[in-house]
């Protein structure tokens, strides 16, 4: 099921082609997702050629990442926040766990777009239920809890700073302040408060810090990857 809809998000949205792009942006999820107790997963990802900030997971182990995203990143340590915390949603199937209930409770799948809202709105019409669907994927606070706690787990073991994921949340509510629409599907998927942004901090603060502070948090090689991307021409699909 997750392939299938990984196969229409693919024929639906504009993904970044470039090689290079492509090829780091596994380097660093494969890093990652490398270190997760679940072996059943198969895992790839790929960059949306979208300004609007947002990320998401589809179950299985595709994960997304718009470029709008990567483009507010700092440093490495962040990017591998968002990616942890995706694959955290894979590897506690928080999506399997909605569609279920979901269809507990017969009332069929949501339609809240978790996508760039325009992104929906161009395909609305031209048959795209999966993407559509993924709308269902609006995780409860309990589940954003989990994927924080298990992402700061992940990040960590990969020898990845996690203060990362705190800092790139910052980011996204100062962005939130500033430009409310620009982060909107994120925010409509991913509910984060200030709360727990420090609710994650907190559970960081555990880690011994000389531990913590031998972990990597910038990478020459990322840096690149975001020259490169910043280098590359932007879809023509326009979102609005
Ligand atoms: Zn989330």
């Amino acid at each position: 099921m997750g392939n299938d809809y990984a196969q229409q998000i693919e024929r639906q949205l504009p993904m970044v082609r470039d090689p290079e792009i492509v090829r780091y942006i596994n380097v660093l999820g494969d890093s990652i997702a490398r270190v997760v107790d679940e072996r059943d997963l198969t895992w790839r990802f790929s960059v949306v050629d979208e300004a609007e900030i947002n990320a998401f997971a589809v179950p299985g182990g595709h994960i997304y990442v718009n470029r709008g995203l990567i483009e507010r990143t700092t440093n490495m340590s962040e990017l591998a926040g968002v990616l942890g915390h995706e694959i955290a949603h894979v590897t506690q199937r928080h999506s399997m766990k909605q569609m279920a209930a979901a269809q507990r409770a017969n009332v069929g799948l949501s339609l809240g777009c978790i996508l760039a809202p325009a992104a929906c709105q161009g395909i609305a019409g031209t048959g795209v239920s999966a993407v559509a669907q993924l709308g269902f994927a609006k995780f409860s606070r309990d589940d954003e809890t989990e994927s924080d706690r298990f992402g700061v787990k992940y990040v960590t073991r990969a020898g990845i700073d996690p203060r990362g994921m705190p800092s790139m949340f910052r980011i996204l509510l100062q962005e939130r302040e500033r430009n409310p629409g620009g982060v909107e599907a994120w925010f409509a998927s991913h509910p984060v408060e200030e709360s727990r942004v420090r609710t994650t901090e907190a559970e960081i603060a555990k880690i011994d810090p000389v531990i913590l502070s031998s972990l990597t948090r910038d990478s020459p090689s990322f840096q690149a990857f975001k020259r490169r991307l910043a280098s590359l021409p932007r879809s023509t699909v326009r979102s609005r």
